[in-house]
Formats: C-alpha cells, sequence, structure tokens
C-alpha cells in the first residue's frame, strides 16, 4: 500500500484529536481577530477563542451555511488581506447568492498534498498521465486536480471538458492512464469510444478518479466493466478548496475524509442537533489549515454518516458514506449546483409573475437531463398555439443558456403538480 504522506495519514486517533484541536485553536483565534462576521457570531453565543478547551465547546459555536458567505461578499469572510491572496474562486457563477474563495500560496500548496494524498490512495504515480477533462474555469474542481497530480510528478493533460472525440484522441495518442471528470462523462467516453468502434482496453486507461456528482455503484460497474478501469470517487466543494476534502482508498468503502485539515461532525438538517457517529444527517465541516478562507461549522448540505472503524488501507482518517442527497432543494446535475431559485427567476422574467413550476431530475442512458414544468395558469395566451410556442422556445433558450446545456419545457394544466416540490428527482443512486 502506498501512502503520500503515511505519518498524517496514519496516526492515532489521540494523535488525530490533539492535532485538531491545537489547529482548531488556532483557527478560532485567528478568525475572531480577522473576520467580523466570525467576532459577532462567537459574541452572540459570550464564546472566546481562548474558552475552547475542549469539542464540546466546540459544538457549542454557531453554524454558518451559504448565505453568510454570500452576505459577506466580496472579501468580509477573508482571514487575510488581500495581498497574501494569490487565487480567486468561485462556487458558480450562475448564483444569485455569489461567493468568492480566496487561496494564500499556502493554501494552494496544502491543496496540492491533498490532492497528491487522494491520487496515491487510488494508485496513481509519477508514471501515470493524467486527463482531466473538467471544465477549466472558474470554479475550483480541475485547478485542484492540477496541482496534486502535478505534485506527485505525473503529466497533466488540461484537457477541460472539450468535444467527445477530441478527449478520445487526446486519450489514445498521449496514452493517457488517468481519467479525471464526472462520472456521467465517463459514460459518454465509452460510448463515443464505441461508436469510434475503439476498444478500450486498446488503450492506457488504468484508473478513473470521479467526482461533483452523485453516482452509484451500479455506475461505478459499468464505468469499470465498459472502459477497463478502476473508478474511485472523490468529495469536496468550492467553498473548502474543491476536491481534496475526501476520497476512496481502493477499498471502496467509504471516503477518507483529512482530518488533519478538516473536523467533520453530522448534525440533525431540522434540530441542527449533533448526531452521534454511524448516523445519517448533514455534514458540518470546519476547515482547520486554510489561511485565507475558513470556514467554522460550515453546514454543507450534503448527507452523509460518518465511520470510524479503522479501514483495511491503513488510513485511520474516518470515511464518509457516498452522498446522495441534499438537505437543501440544491440539485447537483452533470457536475453542477442548481437551485430552483434560479430556474424561478428566469421563469418569472419571461412569463411574469409567480410561477408554478416543477423540474424534474432524470438520468437517461447515464446522462442527467432536466425538465421544466410550468402550469399555464398565469399565462393569458395559452389559447393561442404561436405565441405560446414561441414562449417555451424563449424559456428553453435562456434556461439552456443558465445552465449551460440543452434544458426541455413543457407547459402543464394547472393542478398537474401533486406536491409543492420544485423539484422532482428520480434517479437512482442506490
Ligand atoms: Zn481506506
Amino acid at each position: 500500500m502506498e501512502y503520500w504522506d503515511q505519518k498524517n495519514e496514519c496516526m492515532s486517533r489521540d494523535e488525530i484529536r490533539q492535532i485538531q484541536l491545537e489547529k482548531l485553536q488556532a483557527t478560532l483565534h485567528r478568525v475572531y481577530k480577522n473576520v467580523r462576521h466570525y467576532r459577532k457570531i462567537f459574541r452572540e453565543v459570550d464564546f472566546m477563542p481562548e474558552d475552547m478547551g475542549s469539542f464540546s465547546d466546540f459544538r457549542k459555536l454557531p453554524l454558518i451555511d451559504r448565505r453568510d458567505l454570500s452576505e459577506n461578499y466580496p472579501y468580509d469572510m477573508f482571514a487575510v488581506p488581500l495581498r497574501e491572496v494569490v487565487r480567486l474562486h468561485t462556487a458558480s457563477i450562475h448564483f444569485e447568492d455569489p461567493i468568492v474563495i480566496g487561496f494564500t500560496r499556502n493554501d494552494i500548496n496544502q491543496w496540492a498534498e491533498l490532492m497528491a494524498r487522494n491520487f496515491t490512495a487510488v494508485g496513481v504515480n509519477r508514471d501515470d498521465v493524467v486527463q482531466i477533462a473538467m471544465n477549466f474555469g472558474i470554479t475550483t474542481g480541475p485547478f485542484g486536480v492540477q496541482v496534486g497530480a502535478e505534485k506527485i510528478g505525473a503529466s497533466v493533460i488540461p484537457m477541460s471538458s472539450g468535444k467527445l472525440p477530441a478527449q478520445v484522441k487526446i486519450m489514445r495518442d498521449f496514452r493517457t492512464t488517468v481519467l479525471v471528470s464526472t462520472p456521467t462523462l465517463a459514460v459518454s467516453l465509452v460510448r463515443q469510444m464505441e461508436e469510434m468502434n475503439m476498444d478500450p482496453r486498446s488503450l492506457s486507461l488504468k484508473y478513473g478518479v470521479f467526482g461533483c456528482e452523485p453516482w452509484s455503484e451500479a455506475m461505478r460497474a459499468e464505468i469499470e466493466t465498459r472502459m477497463h478501469i478502476i473508478a474511485t470517487d472523490t468529495y469536496g466543494m468550492t467553498e473548502l478548496f474543491g476536491p481534496g476534502v475526501a476520497w476512496e482508498c481502493p477499498e471502496k468503502s467509504g471516503m477518507h475524509i483529512a482530518e488533519d485539515h478538516f473536523i467533520p461532525e453530522i448534525i440533525d438538517p431540522v434540530t441542527l442537533e449533533s448526531l452521534p457517529p454511524g448516523q445519517t444527517g448533514e455534514l458540518v465541516l470546519t476547515s482547520i489549515s486554510k489561511e485565507a478562507f475558513p470556514l467554522i461549522r460550515f453546514r454543507t448540505g450534503d448527507i452523509t454518516s460518518i465511520n470510524y472503524e479503522p479501514c483495511a488501507c491503513g488510513r485511520t482518517h474516518c470515511r464518509i458514506s457516498r452522498i446522495f442527497k441534499r438537505s437543501d432543494d440544491v440539485m447537483v446535475v452533470r457536475g453542477m449546483s442548481i437551485t430552483p431559485a434560479q430556474i424561478a427567476q428566469v421563469l418569472a422574467r419571461v412569463g411574469g409573475g409567480e410561477p408554478v413550476f416543477q423540474v424534474q431530475v432524470e438520468r437517461r442512458d447515464g446522462l442527467d437531463q432536466l425538465t421544466v414544468l410550468l402550469e399555464i395558469s398565469n399565462l393569458n395566451f395559452f389559447d393561442q398555439m404561436k405565441k405560446q410556442h414561441l414562449f417555451v422556445e424563449q424559456l428553453h433558450r435562456e434556461l439552456s443558456e443558465l445552465i449551460g446545456w440543452e434544458v426541455a419545457v413543457r407547459l402543464v394544466e394547472p393542478g398537474t403538480f401533486d406536491s409543492d416540490r420544485k423539484v422532482k428527482d428520480t434517479r437512482r443512486f442506490q
């Protein structure tokens, strides 16, 4: 078994607790001093950083979420002056509640270390050629993959999310051994290979590191069988580095959280009470090594459970189960986070009034599809076919532009929806 950082990845539970406590105390002092928002919410519960003696004190601190981050947009959550920041990213350019995340030089180095651990854990080393089929843009994903792969000395192809035939051609010509992408893109690539009459076994591919969206064991089996690779899951989010928060080892039984960088907790998303290990609830993370943008008790919105049992790989960091659900109404589709509020904005702008709608998410042929169903009740031209057609066309165009791919739009009769849920997700993840 290869480790990138055996000392830190395999330390005892006592050592983990000790490191977490020390780094947490330092982080709390720093954010109290430098970030007005934390100072305010700590004072509201009468907490001073020097009060932090144990993890039970820590659990009295208020939770924060994405709203806190966007209310302090752009730079008020930064714990260092802007001149210390070498990189700026955002979670999504489409969010109506924008968030900006900063990295110091040291943050980027830490990120590379974490991704180097991820790659080493799944068997990647300096002899590998890593094709990053993710969009290099303002979100963090591919950048973390790149620095991590370069850290271990692998050869990186920053392919971005280009056209499928080009991906396959580069894969063949550059003798790619590792594919990093969303799992749905991997399925599309296999299909593309089949269309080009190319046997995946004729390529050099060995591993796939997939993330950014929920996927199932069935999908893993499909990718592994058809692409002839070992496929593993990786987890992260832009607010906390991006990828490099947790990842699977070859045991493929949960993702190890880098506990010397993050303190994980599970809460009940309704009562907000802490839940004991093993119970399923919302994952809350505290970053204890980030300089520019540390987050204290951040609600990720992801539903999972934590397993502290030892893992056969020898790593001692706890594992989270695969993530299929969220506690809020964010849809993670084709690697993108989309909220019904974003859809509603477009519907209201184009159609006027208060739109009654439902977004259906389904997976067809391994690809996530969105259909927006809009009730025609508040439209005054539902009997004029031509106008109706133009209206649907405009919605289709604007929604597709917002989301980044073709979104289907259908008008439905009033009373069609059996609940007021804005999202109906029929993808099967288990
Ligand atoms: Zn393991």
